[in-house]
């Protein structure tokens, strides 16, 4: 599999806010400000973000396609309301968590890099059962720029 120069320099975001995250919950604000960018680049490049600069898109990429079992993914993931459902109880939870900080900066920060590592250890076990880039079909943030992408055209 071939690898684009722009993964493999965002592939390292992902072990800084995961690892270096859980030191410095500071660094979960990369998270967000990924966020911004990627949301607002949908707008006029539909998913370009993903296949391109997503720094677990390009961990799932690199490293997850080597060891995945290549499993067909569930049917379920293919429907557009299950993906819905995972955004909604994902983006509810994200809320939740934020506003029980109190305006914390750096609990907001932490609540970022937690909800990083959760999807990412969700991605692997994902990633090993079935497909690698199975997350993808149901990442929330994935469902969002998907939408985004259509309302602009
Ligand atoms: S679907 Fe989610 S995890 Fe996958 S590449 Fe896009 S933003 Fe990253």
């Amino acid at each position: 599999m071939k690898y684009k120069r722009s993964q493999i320099l965002m592939l390292w975001f992902l072990p800084l806010i995961t690892l270096g995250g859980l030191f410095n919950p500071i660094l979960g604000y990369l998270v967000l400000a990924m966020m911004v960018f990627f949301l607002t680049l949908s707008y006029f490049k539909g998913r370009f973000w993903c296949w391109n600069l997503c720094p677990r898109g390009a961990f799932l990429d690199i490293i997850m396609s080597k060891a995945s079992f290549k499993k067909p993914v569930p049917k379920v993931f293919t429907r557009h309301w299950f993906r819905w459902i995972i955004f909604i109880l994902f983006s509810s939870f994200l809320m939740f968590r934020i506003i029980r900080t109190g305006g914390n900066i750096i609990a907001i920060g932490a609540v970022f890099v937690s909800m990083c590592i959760v999807t990412t250890i969700i991605s692997i076990v994902l990633g090993v059962a079935t497909r690698h880039r199975s997350w993808c079909m149901i990442c929330p943030m994935g469902t969002l720029q998907d939408k985004i992408g259509r309302m602009s055209k």
